[in-house]
């Protein structure tokens, strides 16, 4: 199943049609994306009955998949090839800061870069469907409504001032969150674990791996993170970004008024981002 919002309401995707949810169900589920998250089980139940052919609607998403998460996770050095980059040591427990919800933004948008150096961070985003709290790593998958593609744009300059890393900081400007186009369920893959990655800057890719080299997969993110803060339906945890970051290469290389990012995983589609000037 495949969902996506548009104008801040939730919507379901078949095939090419995409259905307003709560028009569709007559009421019986809410516009609201978060309200639908929290009774996740009975809304793909409801789902699985739709008709395509009863279709209306035909523009495409516009929004976050979940635009109104109550928190926001993000994982750093996930992957080893990007640890490596980085010139750190691949870590041995998680590296956990938040992308602030006003960062949040839809699947094809401007991308307005603020002064200093923005970076680019293909990544796998997780949406929660379920409350998890202490959920074991074998258990994980079931607290999960969805799998999507982010893009964690990354302000260098303000992220590495101060005394130590202000990653969260640093990772939030306006729009620096895209995530989309549509949140798939996990039974549409062969291996929800093993999922082509691509980013390309103007054409050029500049980062492609697959899921399956991160360092603490899904279940394990989950099982970290909600040993510590319970997770709640919509949430959302971008789940760190493999090799090839502008700010890792030789010469360092930042995004341009004029450049245009695509973020690909493979199952999902694609974001694209148009960088203008602030
Ligand atoms: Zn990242």
């Amino acid at each position: 199943m495949r969902t996506t919002t548009r104008s801040g309401r939730m919507c379901l995707v078949t095939g090419e049609a995409v259905i307003d949810v709560e028009q569709a169900s007559a009421g019986r589920f809410s516009a609201d994306p978060l309200a639908v998250f929290e009774e996740w089980d009975a809304f793909r139940s409801w789902a699985a009955k739709v008709e395509p052919a009863g279709a209306h609607g035909a523009t495409g998403p516009d929004g976050s998949v979940s635009p109104t998460p109550r928190q926001v996770f993000a994982i750093g050095l996930n992957y080893r090839g990007h640890a490596e980059e980085a010139s750190l040591a691949a870590p041995e427990s998680l590296s956990v800061f938040t992308k602030f919800a006003t960062a949040l933004t839809g699947p094809d948008t401007q991308l307005r870069l603020p002064s200093g150096r923005v970076d680019w961070e293909a990544e796998l985003v997780v949406v929660m469907g379920r409350r998890a709290e202490h959920v074991a790593a074998g258990d994980a998958w079931s607290y999960v409504a969805g799998l999507t593609a982010g893009q964690d744009y990354s302000e260098r300059e303000v992220q590495s001032v101060g005394p130590v890393p202000q990653f969260s900081l640093g990772k939030s400007f306006p729009g620096f969150a895209p995530t989309g186009p549509v949140l798939v369920t996990a039974d549409e893959f062969a291996d929800p674990d093993d999922l082509a990655i691509e980013c390309l800057v103007n054409g050029e890719s500049v980062q492609k791996s697959r899921t399956s080299s991160m360092i603490f997969p899904v279940a394990e993110l989950i099982a970290g993170l909600s040993a510590v803060c319970p997770l709640l339906p919509g949430d959302l945890i971008f789940t760190g970004t493999p090799a090839g970051v502008g700010h890792a290469r030789t010469p360092q290389r930042y995004l341009r008024p004029g450049d245009e990012v695509i973020t690909r995983i493979e199952g999902i589609g694609q974001l694209r981002q148009t960088c203008v000037a602030a």
